[in-house]
């Protein structure tokens, strides 16, 4: 995804070494013909692969994974966040510690949402430490359902998460991976 490469170049501004903000097409205002390239891109790598439901979190994965959706002609479900869920016996939860918020959260899918017939690509915008991934392919392990991959738009490669998840087997794509944003800088691999 050279555009998006170039776009991040043109638009991203690094807040500090571990904090990329691309809110101004990607997470708040949002540039939708880049978005749905973004999906066209994930699903012409995860097609024939069955999926049927994509699963993300929200707030900030949520357009690209209806963009994914769309191309898939498939539903999208977004675990929601809650500080302190009652237990409550129709949803799959998962503790996440949030990168951006600095604080452990729950995240939450009802259970009729994801059946053990689906098979389940995970989006989102960034990947770093991968505790959000973690916690989506924990939900996806409880309701018996399989999971196929994921499609992770931004992978901050120094902050570990990809090569965490990878080590443990699932299938991680992404668009672009920035090695270091040291010194200001927005250093692709
Ligand atoms: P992880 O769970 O992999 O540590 O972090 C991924 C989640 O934190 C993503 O859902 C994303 O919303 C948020 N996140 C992580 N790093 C960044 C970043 O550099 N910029 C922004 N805007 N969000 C990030």
């Amino acid at each position: 995804m050279d555009e998006l490469a170039q776009r991040i170049l043109k638009d991203g501004r690094v807040l500090n070494e571990n904090v990329l903000k691309v809110d101004s097409f990607l997470n708040h205002q949002v540039d939708v013909r880049l978005i749905d390239q973004i999906g066209q891109t994930f699903f012409e790598h995860f097609r024939n692969r069955g999926i049927n439901k994509i699963l993300t979190v929200e707030a900030s994965g949520i357009s690209v994974a209806c963009s994914v959706a769309r191309c898939f002609h498939v539903p999208m479900v977004f675990a929601r966040k809650n500080q302190s869920l009652v237990l409550n016996n129709d949803l799959f939860t998962a503790e996440v510690f949030s990168f951006t918020k600095q604080q452990k959260l729950q995240i939450f899918v009802r259970k009729q949402f994801i059946e053990p017939c689906d098979r389940v690509l995970l989006v989102d915008d960034f990947l770093a430490r991968g505790e959000a991934l973690k916690g989506l392919a924990d939900i996806v392990k409880q309701s018996g359902a399989t999971l196929i991959g994921a499609g992770i738009v931004i992978e901050k490669v120094f902050q570990d998460g990809g090569k965490r998840a990878r080590e443990f087997g699932l299938e991680v794509y992404s668009l672009v991976q920035i090695a270091s944003l040291d010194k200001n800088q927005i250093q692709f691999c």
